[in-house]
């Protein structure tokens, strides 16, 4: 399907211009350039508000000068407006101050002192460039400018500004959105007929515009109506093509055979039952018995299972990799790292008891074994576990992604457990699945983190989710607190205190760091470093927002002296694996007070004598993530406290968050909140980077409705043409689509 949208932007555009396009954005045919939307539209004379702006957006604003300056920076003096046009060889700093009405926005230009000339108070201009801090004013450095009340113009730029609206595009200040408006419709006018991916049929009936017509509106409207129209069209495509991405994959699994694993009773998995210490809950209950369903079908299960922290997943899996074992197969357990995995091994040990302790003196009747497979084992443990695998002596198997190599064999896989998904792609699956041959085992996906039911459909699209909604009883509640270490140094004196507290009380305490550090640098000197920084952005509470985030070396060392006299350890992703373990299992033990790590902590770590965590520069997090970290307190009858340490901004929209995660424990509340802070492509695991995504207008959160009329339309559309040989457009763009990384949200599963 080659039209004309395959043309190079350099047989439209010239080649300069069209240089520009692929440096700044990548973008080299006119097919891409149709697909840069306008972020915004700028009513004519309207004012873009800056509250809305983030530092690192490439923004476009339009403002209203209010003040400017000139400083000399070598003589470090002002300079009167009319003596400008003498600095012109000097280092100066023109200083604007802009406004929307509301809020100031600072611009700052470095040797073009005569633009003071031009930015007079009151004078109305477009700015671009990208939004940085300095001292806690939002500022654009050296912003490209266009003036808005200007009289000495083209009759095309009259023509141009004189539009009811003007597409605002993300730009930069090498390629302004100025440049971008008259590209488009330079290649808009030079357009023929284009083909569209959406079916006529559909078009019509779900009366979205045709592709040609949505593209003129959307770069070139007249009315609000226009673009409102043209998007909602381009975001029906957007769903379309990735609905039908997803329903072609459900396709392919459900073709696919799988082994029944039929649940049978008088075998391990009722052995267990009798002697779990606790009843489970209608929750658990209710998702083992879908899971148990699943397990039963000729075809692979495919589900996720999610569920907060501590709302007990692991019995969930446990007792389906048992049933599974009953039925004869094998099942694996998958973790995201080695201390994971390890402490996994031991909690599936333990809570088997001589259930696992097959061919050995004192198991029981009906056996089997839990294997420990990491990259980290040594030779004779490692031929060990392979052993069991392969022979099948071992019923279950732990591991890392060490268990996905090549060597390792089963006797007869039918279970993958895969803990936290988003460590887990699609090529992990496709490995594990060649170990059972013809077959492919049944997946079991679990992950703390509460994915609201667009996002499951999107980018968990071809898995069929459970959820977990309760906590088991008896749960104490943690509660939080943020501690702004910057305006209120006492507070953070008061958390030292009250770790202090806590250990006399017989309790443990995590520190938990956002960076290892340097090891070679001691803490003396990071701490130097941090005071040269302040000084020289101004020595502002705040300022701290833009030094390193403090690290596991730095706080170890300051915490020696601090809280002198307690066991305390460190735990990271650097220290070999032996090491980790030995920490992990002494911390577990009670012979370490307090622990300073990383995130290596955040998923399962299960040691309920610890009752409260410090999170130093909790800032530096996301919303999820906090949630899953002080899951790791107040897991046992203690009750926790999570004290989130920030010298984040009292306004900032840092500190909301930090303050939305103090004020509620309801993962799903908390996950919105994150998901709607994030942009797009961050939701969908996308770099940024300024990478394209395929997903441009969609909003996986907003467009609920779209998403699921297009899921309904892409599963009508696969169900009777599964190759789509009748929807050649679409074809190709859904071919495209899975070429580009774009579509790397796809693959997250
Ligand atoms: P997560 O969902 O975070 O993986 P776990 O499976 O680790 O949660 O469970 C957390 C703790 O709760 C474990 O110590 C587990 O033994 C316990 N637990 C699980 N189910 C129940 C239950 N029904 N009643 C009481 N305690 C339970
Ligand atoms: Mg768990």
């Amino acid at each position: 399907m080659k039209t004309d949208i395959d043309r190079l932007l350099r047989d439209f555009l010239g080649a300069r211009t069209a240089k520009t396009f692929a440096e700044v954005l990548g973008i080299e045919t006119v097919g891409e350039l149709l697909r840069h939307y306008p972020r915004r539209y700028l009513k004519k004379g309207e004012l873009t508000p800056f509250d809305e702006l983030e530092v690192g957006d490439q923004a476009t604003v339009s403002g209203r000068v209010k003040k400017v300056t000139v400083r000399d920076l070598d003589k470090k003096m002002e300079i009167k407006l009319d003596d400008v046009q003498k600095y012109r060889r000097r280092k100066t700093l023109t200083k604007v101050i802009v406004t929307d009405g509301r809020n100031d926005l600072e611009l700052a230009f470095f040797n073009q002192p005569w633009l003071a000339t031009k930015l007079l108070p009151g004078t109305a201009a477009l700015f671009w460039g990208e939004v940085t801090k300095f001292r806690d004013i939002l500022q654009l450095k050296t912003p490209g400018t266009e003036i808005l009340d200007e009289d000495d113009l083209t009759e095309a730029e009259i023509e141009r500004r004189a539009k009811p609206f003007r597409p605002l595009y993300p730009a930069s200040a090498k390629l302004p959105t100025a440049t971008i408006e008259r590209s488009l419709k330079i290649v808009l006018d030079n357009l023929e007929e284009l083909d569209d991916p959406i079916p006529e049929l559909i078009l019509r009936k779900e009366k979205l515009l045709g592709l040609g017509e949505a593209l003129r509106r959307i770069h070139l409207p007249e009315t609000e109506q226009d673009w409102l129209a043209a998007q909602k069209r381009f975001r029906f495509e957007e769903a379309l093509v990735m609905q039908t991405i997803l329903a072609q994959r459900r396709a392919v699994t459900d073709a696919l055979n799988a082994v029944p694993r039929k649940r049978t009773s008088g075998g391990l998995l009722d052995d267990f039952d009798t002697r779990l210490p606790f009843e489970l809950t209608a929750g658990q209950t209710e998702v083992c018995e879908e899971i148990f369903a699943d397990l039963a079908r000729e075809h692979p299960m495919h589900r996720l299972l999610q569920g907060e922290v501590g709302s007990g997943k692991t019995v969930v899996a446990l007792r389906a990799m048992l049933s599974v074992v009953d039925a004869g197969g094998q099942a694996v357990l998958l973790a995201p790292t080695e201390v994971l995995a390890t402490q996994h091994h031991k909690t599936l040990t333990k809570m088997l008891g001589d259930l696992a302790e097959q061919g050995m003196l004192g198991g029981a009747d009906r056996a089997t074994r839990v294997g420990l497979l990491t990259g980290s084992l040594g030779a004779a443990a490692r031929r060990t576990a392979m052993l069991d695998a392969a022979s099948g002596a071992a019923g279950i198997m732990v591991g890392t992604h060490a268990l996905l190599e090549d060597k390792v064999q089963f006797a007869d896989l039918g279970l993958v457990v895969v803990d936290e998904q988003h460590r887990f792609g699609v090529e992990q699956r496709a490995a594990l699945s060649q170990k059972s041959g013809d077959n492919t085992p049944h997946v079991l996906v679990m992950t703390a983190t509460p994915i609201p039911r667009t996002v499951a459909m999107t980018v968990f699209g071809d898995l069929a989710v459970s959820t977990l909604t309760e906590l088991p009883a008896g749960r104490s509640p943690i509660s939080s607190s943020v501690v702004p270490a910057a305006e209120k140094p006492a507070w953070l004196e008061r958390a030292w205190q009250r770790i202090r507290e806590e250990v006399a009380k017989g309790h443990q305490v995590y520190v938990v760091c956002p960076r290892i550090g340097d090891e070679v640098k001691n803490a003396a000197d990071e701490e130097a470093e941090f005071a040269q920084m302040e000084e020289d952005n101004g020595g502002k509470p705040g300022r701290k927002e833009l030094r390193p985030p403090l690290s596991v070396v730095f706080m170890a060392e300051k915490l020696a002296e601090i809280l002198a006299g307690l066991r305390m350890e460190v735990l990271h992703g650097r220290l070999p694996a032996d090491v980790k373990d030995s920490v992990m299992t002494r911390f577990a033990a009670g012979e370490i007070d307090v622990l300073i790590a990383t995130t290596v902590i955040e998923v399962g770590v299960d040691v309920p004598n610890a009752s409260t965590m410090v999170v130093m520069d909790a800032d530096r997090f996301g919303i999820s993530q906090l949630h899953q970290l002080r899951g790791r307190v107040g897991r046992g009858k203690v009750p926790g406290l999570c004290l989130l340490v920030t010298d984040s901004w009292p306004v900032s929209k840092s500190r909301q968050r930090l303050d939305a995660v103090a004020g509620t424990t309801d993962g799903f509340e908390l996950s919105r909140i994150d998901l709607e802070s994030r942009r797009e492509g961050d939701v969908l695991g996308v770099a940024q980077s300024g990478r394209r995504s395929s997903l441009k207008l969609l909003s996986v959160l907003r467009d609920e409705d779209i998403i699921y009329t297009a899921r309904h339309v892409a599963t009508s559309i696969v169900s009777v043409d599964s190759e789509l040989t009748g929807y050649p457009v679409l074809r190709s763009v859904v071919r495209s689509a899975l070429e580009t990384e774009s579509t790397e949200y796809l693959e997250k599963t």
